[in-house]
């Protein structure tokens, strides 16, 4: 585990956040500035940088991550909808380089986002 990743340091406890779903392989957290009503952010346990560091071993995993979401946003009450975004790279607005998705919702949404 890099020492000094963020998202790391939240999935081993050493900096606290609102685990709302956690299993062997992924944590899911509230995000601390929320952009939407709902807004949470789904982690794989292990470290992977971004979707473009991402290997063919992680395929499972990355799958994982997308049907869990969808598992996550009926428990928040989002059945009218939702969105999911993984920024991913500085142009890519990524800002924490931890690979997460964000599951968005409570309010409609806008295309295409900024
Ligand atoms: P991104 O810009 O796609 O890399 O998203 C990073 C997200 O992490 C942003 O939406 C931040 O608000 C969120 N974030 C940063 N620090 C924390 C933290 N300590 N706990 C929860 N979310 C955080
Ligand atoms: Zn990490």
């Amino acid at each position: 585990m890099p020492t000094n990743c963020l998202f790391c340091q939240i999935i081993a406890g050493q900096i606290p956040a609102t685990v709302v779903h956690r299993t062997e392989r992924l944590t899911a957290i509230r995000d601390i500035n929320p952009a939407a009503p709902t807004h949470l952010l789904l982690l794989p346990n292990e470290h992977i940088g971004s979707v473009a560091e991402a290997q063919p071993a992680h395929a499972a995993l990355l799958g994982e991550l997308l049907l869990t979401a969808a598992v996550v946003a009926q428990q928040q009450g989002l059945g009218g909808g939702y969105r999911l975004v993984i920024n991913t790279g500085a142009d890519g607005g990524q800002t924490v380089q931890h690979l997460h998705v964000h599951l968005l919702g409570g309010r409609a949404m806008r295309w295409p986002p900024g």
